[in-house]
């Protein structure tokens, strides 16, 4: 799970490292209720899951209210890449002296933790790579270990930082990387970490991702999902616990299993089809949730055909049937369904589709055959015009 700036922030100040007092605000008129409590200078900061948020014009100083009320007003609603924003980080305003960069990753393949530290921050850590290779220090740390402060000091000095405040970058590295471990994140980072004239160290980015399979053990950072940035269909599914990912195509996509659902967009994409979504069932998934991942499929107005592609294992293909079944009685489709069952009780489930005389389902042996037989179905559908 990816969090927006001040949640990050949030997570930063409570390991103890230095961040700018800031509220959120949602309006115009919230905006300048916080920059009163704040004072003027404040950046007005676009909340979106996102980078490169600056070039965007996603991020401003306001010196006066008349100034953050442009801002804010410009700035609420705008789309960054396709993220709109719905709410504003409102922070005093800090002077700059320079901009470094900090980072904590968890390396795959070394499969441990990756500490990143540069004195060039402030743009993007490839280009950090690319044009100051020599500023840019990259350490592992061992896990069971720790980040030690020698090393931390080790990694300030190799980054480039300053004679006088290598003691205080270090203090920022151990604390990011204090968050990064206690809090189970996946990323932590900074860009920029700032030095102001007065010397100090402080975060003013955030961006941290959380393993999502630990949220289990953090409670107090489950509030931190961001659903109103996500696509309605993509947060209804979140809500109902589907793995679902809209795509812009025009097939509907069911199957069970990331890697068999990942495939049948290959092989849909191969057929010359275009994809509407990523929508995976699940191991044994049983008729109720199969009528509701039809159902959220159906939802999406740009499909034009659907296509079930079932391998039985955990998951009963006499199941699946019962949830195309019923998923027909309550929504009533008009629009054309290909279903491939092979595994686990696949004669059960095709001989219960073969019964039920569903319109418009047809059936298939492979995924081949599926893939080819549900792109022409949705071509002919837009021949057509509507097809519900
Ligand atoms: P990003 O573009 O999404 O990475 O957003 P950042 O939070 O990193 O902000 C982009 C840039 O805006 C920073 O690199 C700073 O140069 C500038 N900026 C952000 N906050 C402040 C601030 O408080 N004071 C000043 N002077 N510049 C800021
Ligand atoms: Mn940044």
């Amino acid at each position: 799970m990816d969090l927006l700036e001040y949640q990050g922030k949030e997570l930063f100040a409570r390991h103890g490292l230095a961040v700018s007092r800031g509220m959120t605000a949602r309006s115009v008129e919230d905006a300048v209720a916080a920059a009163a409590g704040l004072g003027f200078p404040v950046v007005v900061k676009a909340q979106v899951l996102i980078g490169g948020r600056g070039k965007a014009g996603g991020v401003k100083l306001a010196g006066s209210e008349e100034e953050l009320r442009e801002h804010a007003g410009a700035i609420l609603g705008m789309s960054i890449r396709g993220h709109v924003v719905h709410t504003l980080w409102i922070e005093r305003a800090s002077e700059i002296a320079s901009e470094l960069y900090a980072s904590v990753l968890l390396d795959r393949s070394a499969k441990a933790p990756l500490v990143m530290f540069s004195s060039e921050g402030g743009i993007e850590i490839e280009q950090v790579a690319r044009e100051h290779p020599d500023k840019l220090a990259r350490e592992h740390v061992d896990y069971l270990g720790g980040l030690q402060r020698e090393q931390a000091l080790e990694i300030a000095a190799a980054g480039g930082a300053p004679e006088d405040l290598r003691e205080a970058i270090a203090d920022a590295l151990c604390c990011l990387y204090e968050v990064f471990c206690q809090e189970e994140a996946t990323l932590t980072e900074i860009n920029p970490l700032i030095i102001t004239p007065e010397r100090e160290v402080r975060a003013l980015d955030a961006k941290v991702t959380l393993d999502d399979n630990a949220l289990f053990r953090h409670p107090e950072n489950q509030g931190y999902s961001d659903l109103e940035s996500l696509d309605p269909l993509e947060r209804r599914a979140r809500e109902e616990g589907v793995q679902y990912v809209g795509l812009d195509g025009d097939i509907g996509i069911l199957g069970n299993g990331a890697g068999l659902v990942m495939s049948t967009l290959d092989v849909v994409a191969q057929a010359g089809g275009r994809p509407a979504n990523f929508l995976d069932a699940g191991g044994g998934a049983d008729a109720a949730k199969i009528e509701q991942a039809a159902s959220l499929i159906l939802s999406n107005p740009a499909v034009k055909a659907v296509l079930f592609n079932i391998f039985g294992g955990i998951t009963r293909c006499d199941e699946v049937a019962k949830g195309l079944i019923a998923a027909f009685e309550s929504l009533k489709p008009t629009l054309p369904f290909v279903v491939r069952l092979d595994g686990t009780n696949a004669e059960q489930g095709r001989e219960l589709l073969a019964e039920a005389q569903l319109p418009g389902v047809h059936s298939a042996q492979t995924m081949d055959e599926a893939a080819a037989l549900v792109v022409e179905l949705a071509r002919s559908a837009e021949n057509v015009g509507s097809a519900r």
